[in-house]
């Protein structure tokens, strides 16, 4: 059986009696209203980006080969429709893939 995780949460306690360890897949085709984790719906790998985290410190300018990521005078920007999902990505805490 093969997969993408895009999350575990160690000791979980909101989703079932009792503790557990929650492993979290991508793919999940059910579209509740109430979805707390619409980054499961699609099956393939989206880059993931905390705009408050970015210091702006470039590497991910210099590495990307599709000119996605854009400085603005708001800030860090990310164009996803250039975003091809190279895995170039560097894995900080601020952008990476899931
Ligand atoms: S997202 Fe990360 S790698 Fe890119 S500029 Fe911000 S801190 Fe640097
Ligand atoms: S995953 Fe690749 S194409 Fe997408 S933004 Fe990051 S470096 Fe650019």
């Amino acid at each position: 059986m093969k997969g993408i995780i895009f999350d575990i949460q160690p000791f979980s306690v909101y989703d079932g009696p009792g503790i557990r360890t929650t492993v979290f897949f991508k793919g999940c085709n059910l579209r509740c209203r109430w979805c707390h984790n619409p980054e499961s719906w699609l099956t393939e790998p989206q880059l993931r980006f905390y705009p408050s985290k970015c210091i702006g410190c470039g590497k991910c300018f210099n590495i990307c080969p599709n000119g996605a990521h854009v400085m603005t005078e708001d800030g860090h920007i990310i164009d996803r429709s250039k975003c091809t999902v190279c895995r170039n990505v560097p894995i900080t805490a601020t952008a990476t893939l899931f």
